[in-house]
């Protein structure tokens, strides 16, 4: 089977999967979850509950505050303590709805059984609006609401889903244990995908290094007999999973600076979104849970936990043994694409899907020298972008410059950081220019 890759740039850093072979396994409810109101790209969902109020398992507690939104809904039944600011991960206040977990009552007409339920729905609108109820959000990392992307512009069209089952970055391990464990639903979630999008062929990408996952996915697809969807080897290479990066490596095709997948006929969703796509559509059961690794060398106990969203990440750590002694920093992701999390007491958010534990060692950067004109960065990004130069531009502040070299575009994965022998925080800088630059287009764009 021939494996695929995306055209320019990439690393092989090592892939750390030290977890992949801990099954999903149920965390204990703990005793309060805090839903965040901004958990998704978009406007901030806004509360429909009030302290005091009993609520169960998938009630709604939160309405979409605007076109790109999402609804929340309760992971747990009990009653309604606060609602207020409550600091994230990062450190910065969010509004939360603090809830006091009672137990875990699910609300009417939620099918929580392991029945899998293969009969696909005819209306395509129905199934889009039962994706917008459920809160289903891409839980890839960009936690875009799915029933915005699956609603193209006038003008375009789609032309092929891809799956996206690569999980690149080094140590995650969630989507590969969802394959395995909910392979048959996501396949049932890739084919409504491709049906709501017009009965286009769906790719569903997974990369070399699990080969028991693609396995199983081919039987899984023979044995429910679904049409048009295929499996795709993609060869080990981070950031495969990039969604420019995949649609390159799936359909050979560039999707241009500024624009959207949907502008050369693709739609990605990540493994995750396609089970909460069947839950939602065949469960009737929006996102209230999701699966998240739990991993580092220092770490006691690797584990893929299904999580509550609105749990502490205090008490997950607390339930799998504490914080290791000699672990000096905490990642929410990926040790290439993760941020640091500044706050233990933070509770998930649909997106969370792993948290990394990393050493001194680990972590210890190397003091940074002049840049030694290599061009190393520059044959590591997979977006074609020169990374020195960017360097450059963010240190004497040259906007327009910044701008006009596509410092926009940048996907902030790290593969220049990665590659520089002289250690420059070309990362940290960049991401600093590419958010000035993006402020100033907004800017822009508001005078019109
Ligand atoms: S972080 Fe940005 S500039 Fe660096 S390699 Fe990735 S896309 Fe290119
Ligand atoms: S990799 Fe580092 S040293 Fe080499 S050109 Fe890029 S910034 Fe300079």
């Amino acid at each position: 089977m021939s494996k695929r890759t995306f055209s320019i740039g990439g690393v092989h850093p090592h892939d750390n999967k030290i977890s992949r072979e801990c099954a999903i396994e149920p965390l204990p409810l703990s005793p309060t979850v805090y839903l965040s109101m901004s958990q998704h790209i978009g406007a901030p969902a806004k509360p429909v509950v009030a302290v005091g109020d009993k609520v169960k398992v998938g009630q709604v507690v939160a309405e979409p505050g605007g076109f790109v939104s999402a609804f929340i809904h309760s992971s747990v039944s009990g009653t309604v303590k606060s609602i207020g600011p409550r600091k994230d991960l990062a450190g910065n206040p969010q509004t939360c709805i603090e809830i006091a977990v009672e137990g875990d009552e699910w609300l009417e007409g939620i099918d929580t059984s392991d029945t899998l339920v293969t009969g696909i729905p005819a209306d395509n609108k129905a199934i889009i609006d039962k994706i917008r109820l459920g809160g289903v959000v891409g839980l890839g990392g960009a936690t875009f609401p799915t029933h915005v992307k699956l609603s193209p512009p006038p003008g375009s069209k789609c032309e092929r889903v891809i799956i996206n089952g690569c999980e690149c970055e080094p140590y995650l391990t969630s989507d590969y244990r969802t394959l395995l464990e909910k392979g048959e639903q996501v396949v049932v979630g890739a084919a409504i995908l491709r049906q709501v999008m017009g009965g286009v062929p769906c790719t569903i990408a997974i990369e070399e290094n699990k080969p028991e996952a693609v396995a199983h996915i081919q039987d899984v697809i023979r044995k429910l007999g679904y049409e048009g969807i295929e499996v795709m080897v993609m060869k080990m290479m981070y950031p495969q999973g990039g969604e420019k990066q995949l649609i390159d490596a799936v359909m050979h095709r560039q999707v241009g600076s500024g624009a959207l997948p949907i502008s050369v006929g693709a739609v990605v969703q990540n493994v995750a979104t396609a089970l909460a796509v069947y839950d939602a559509v065949q469960k009737n059961k929006p996102i209230v849970d999701n699966s998240v690794t739990v991993t580092g060398e220092c770490f006691p106990r690797q584990a893929n936990l299904l999580v509550r969203v609105g749990t502490p990440l205090s008490y997950i750590i607390d339930y799998l043994g504490g914080v290791p002694a000699d672990a000096v920093k905490v990642i929410s992701g990926g040790p290439m694409m993760g941020r640091a999390v500044a706050n233990l007491d933070a509770a998930t958010v649909k997106g969370t899907g792993a948290l990394l534990f990393l050493t001194e060692k680990q972590t210890r950067r190397q003091p940074a020298s002049a840049c030694i004109r290599c061009g190393k960065c520059a044959d590591a990004c997979p977006m074609g972008l020169e990374p020195f130069l960017l360097n450059r531009l963010v240190k004497v502040n040259d906007l327009e410059q910044l701008e006009a070299n596509a410092a926009q575009d940048c996907i902030e994965c790290g593969c220049c950081l990665y590659s520089c022998p002289a250690h420059i925080p070309l990362l940290d800088n960049i991401r600093m220019g590419k958010g000035a630059v993006l402020g100033a287009i907004r800017a822009r764009a508001a005078k019109k």
